[in-house]
């Protein structure tokens, strides 16, 4: 039978621990954590994402707020609106979500926090800060993938683990952190991305996989080892009339598939995605204690 690793007890706790740290860590004189959300205007798959942030921002103690950007923004406005973000005292985490149009230059906006508000872990210094085994934030769906499987009794060290996708925002960071010296992972990684040939193959002699490649059903009993964990990171929206609404979320695990053959799932929704959540609410309670707690300079 196959396991569901479902990551909702696991983001309880997390948002739990998030909670007891502001309420019994606001110096006199200072003030809860703050997060602002950057994102483009109309609905996507991330305004689920939007909405959980704030619910799990009020349930750990920290203030949310959203900023919609102007439909005609260019790039260099967008630069602005970051090095505002990051200029601005009462604010101590900035996250851009993504995935934006490439003309609005996500990275070189990111690049424009510091290290200690890029609480995504996705501009330049955050980056070189985790391949270099130093990180101070990384990406929350990286730290929240492996986090999940951790929870779940994996062991990383000297585990041969595959990744699926190899973005600079999810993939790659999930692999960085699996195998970057000194951060304690220690795993043999293997990843593989849209050019990979014959995906079996590469993923052949892996313990874990983690599919990060937002593509339905591209893991399944052709493509997963028998045995082997699948840490679903994926999230796309599909049609489905038999939902209200008229479209679901699913991953890059097919399930079905995979059941009897795979030693776990994580299911989407309700695996990495909170836990992600989370993790994002943790490292701003981070950022807040690094910029010394809302105290004035
Ligand atoms: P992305 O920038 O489009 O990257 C997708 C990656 O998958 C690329 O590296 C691509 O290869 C690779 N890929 C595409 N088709 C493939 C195939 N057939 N075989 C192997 N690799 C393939 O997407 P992203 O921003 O990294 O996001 C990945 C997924 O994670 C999306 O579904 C996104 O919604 C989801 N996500 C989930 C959460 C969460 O909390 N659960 C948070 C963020 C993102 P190339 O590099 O060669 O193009």
């Amino acid at each position: 039978m196959t396991a569901r690793w479902d990551g909702r007890a696991l983001s309880e706790g997390l948002l739990t621990a998030a909670r007891q740290a502001v309420e019994s860590g606001v110096p006199e004189g200072g003030r809860p954590p703050s997060l602002v959300s950057v994102h483009l205007p109309g609905p996507s798959p991330f305004s689920f994402y939007l909405r959980q942030q704030a619910r799990a921002a009020e349930g750990a103690g920290i203030t949310f707020r959203d900023i919609t950007l102007a439909p005609e923004l260019t790039a260099p406005a967008l630069r602005d609106v970051v090095r505002a973000l990051d200029a601005e005292p009462s604010i101590d985490a900035v996250i851009l979500e993504h995935p934006l149009p490439p003309q609005l230059g996500f990275f070189g906006a990111a690049s424009a926090l510091r290290l200690e508000k890029d609480v995504d872990g996705v501009g330049a210094a955050s980056l070189g800060r985790l391949v270099a085994g130093q990180p101070v934030h990384v990406p929350a769906v990286a730290r929240g993938a492996i986090k999940l499987a951790r929870h779940h009794g994996v062991a990383f060290p000297g585990r041969r683990v595959a990744v699926v996708g190899r973005s600079e925002t999810v993939g790659l960071p999930i692999a960085l952190l699996l195998g970057v010296r000194g951060l304690g992972a220690d795993a043999t990684v293997t990843v593989a991305h849209s050019r990979t040939p014959d995906l079996a193959t590469a993923l052949e002699g892996a313990e874990v996989v983690f599919g990060c490649a937002g593509k339905p059903k591209l893991l399944n009993r052709s493509t997963v080892p028998r045995g082997a964990a699948v840490v679903d990171v994926g999230l796309v929206s599909v049609p489905d009339d038999s939902v209200p609404g008229g479209q679901r979320a699913v991953g890059d695990a097919d399930g079905e598939d995979l059941e009897g053959w795979a030693r776990a799932v994580t299911p989407v929704p309700g695996g990495v995605g909170p836990v992600t959540v989370a993790t994002l609410m943790e490292s701003t309670v981070q950022a807040w204690d690094l910029l010394g707690r809302g105290k004035p300079e």
